[in-house]
């Protein structure tokens, strides 16, 4: 061992307070040992008897995973193989070198009879184990915080903040199947905003996106908290309204109509109005989404024809 080597032990945090006889113990029973990159020290399958030191380079460990993806990189100073002195498990994780490492490589067995001798050296540990409790936690929360929001992406329509076509694939069936069950009516609605096409071409595709926001923050805000809203294609939305039989669902479109008929929509020095045509299927049992859906837009194909800005009923 170089006096480099042994310099970078002495100062390191594990060994602090320990005394010089414990030291030198501890010396004669490990070994420094050089790994070039690439190499496994740690893997799942194979036991490790030993406490790492890295004193130079860095170890990459990999978490066990379909396939193996970077968890962190452990630096000079740093250790790994303590969690198995504690459980006497195999290693959780592959642990390679990341680039030509030197490590000092204690037995399980001498760091046991330095804890048994010394409280500074246990207490040494538990605060490194302490420290990896709580860098594993942190990971943890940033990689469910970064589900959540990929999750969260996939499902809402990035323009209006409603939620997407993908999400409504999967959550109108279950509305659906749960309305079922509790023999309650329900309806589907498919809403589609009236010449839309002459609004891009008049004011440009900008404020056709502002218009479409403003449909759906206006539709948001007129249903009830229990209905399901999409928006389904480009200026197309379909809700499930839930607990409504057909009295109620007529009611909701039609406030749904004349508060976008009546919306302002404001941009710059341009102020218009756009309207919607409606077709409703009502019903009391469960169908296939597609039927239902085919079913509101033959009414809604009724609604266009009819003069749009107006709610039909499929029959
Ligand atoms: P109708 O009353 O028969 O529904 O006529 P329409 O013009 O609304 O229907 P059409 O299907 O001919 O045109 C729909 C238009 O919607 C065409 C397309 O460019 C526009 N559109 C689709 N998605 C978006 C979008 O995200 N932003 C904007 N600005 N326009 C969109
Ligand atoms: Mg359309
Ligand atoms: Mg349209």
């Amino acid at each position: 061992m170089n006096s480099n080597d042994r310099t970078r032990i002495e100062h390191n945090a594990l060994f602090s307070g320990m005394n010089a006889e414990s030291f030198d113990y501890m010396l004669e029973h490990s070994v420094v040992r050089d790994l070039d990159v690439g190499e496994r020290l740690l893997q799942p399958d194979t036991e490790n008897h030993h406490l790492h030191l890295i004193l130079e380079g860095a170890l990459n460990v990999y978490l066990i995973a379909q396939e193996p993806q970077e968890h962190t990189t452990l630096q000079a100073g740093e250790c790994v193989g303590e969690v198995s002195l504690i459980d006497g498990k195999y290693p959780s994780a592959i642990v390679v070198a990341a680039q030509a490492t030197r490590i000092l490589s204690i037995p399980y067995d001498t760091v046991w009879s330095l804890i048994n001798n010394s409280r500074t050296v246990a207490g040494n540990l538990l605060a490194l184990l302490a420290n990896r409790l709580r860098n594993d936690n942190q990971s943890i929360v940033e990689t469910q915080r970064s589900k959540m929001q990929f999750e969260h992406q996939a499902s809402t329509d990035a323009l209006t903040g409603v939620h997407n076509r993908h999400w409504m694939g999967r959550a109108f069936p279950r509305a659906l199947q749960r309305c079922t069950l509790n023999k309650q009516p329900f309806a589907v609605m498919v809403v589609d905003i009236d010449h839309f096409k002459k609004i891009n071409d008049t004011y440009g595709h900008l404020v056709g996106d502002l218009a479409l926001k403003t449909v759906a923050q206006c539709m948001s805000d007129n249903l009830r908290p229990h209905d399901l809203l999409a928006r389904y294609g480009g200026e197309e939305f379909a809700v499930l309204l839930t607990e409504a039989d057909l009295e109620s669902a007529k009611m909701i479109a039609e406030r749904l109509r004349s508060r976008i008929a009546a919306a302002e929509i404001r941009s710059n020095d341009i102020s218009f109005h756009v309207t919607l045509s409606i077709g409703i299927t009502p019903t009391q049992h469960e169908d296939q989404l597609e039927n239902l859906i085919h079913e509101a837009d033959q009414a809604l194909y009724r609604a266009k024809q009819m003069g749009r800005n107006r709610v039909e009923v499929f029959h």
